[in-house]
């Protein structure tokens, strides 16, 4: 199922993420929320995409409060793909990602 309104992939009756009623089947020119990142993993992630000709378009994670909360809190970016490249995508945020973690 498609969120329309945080544009995210999810199974189930109602979204995890903004618990949004606007839900859907997802359809094929849909863009589908891919992952949010701090800015530095972003214009990497960025990068990446554009390597591997994923057309995608980002968000910067703005005047949500978070900055305030934690201070010296990055900004980050959320970044967006179209349904039909999602897996493709995915499969480049998990690979990239799972080597940051061994940190
Ligand atoms: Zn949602």
């Amino acid at each position: 199922m498609y969120c329309e309104d945080c544009k995210t992939l999810f199974e189930g009756g109602q979204c995890p993420n903004c618990v949004g009623k606007h839900v859907r089947e997802v359809a094929e020119n849909d863009d589908c929320f891919l992952i949010q990142k701090e800015m530095l993993w972003g214009e990497m992630l960025a990068d990446l995409l554009r390597q591997h000709e994923i057309p995608f378009y980002y968000k910067p994670v703005l005047g949500a409060g978070i900055t305030m909360s934690v201070g010296a809190y990055q900004d980050s970016y959320r970044f967006y793909v179209p349904y039909p490249q999602l897996g493709a995508a995915q499969e480049i945020v998990d690979e990239v990602f799972s080597n940051v973690n061994e940190e």
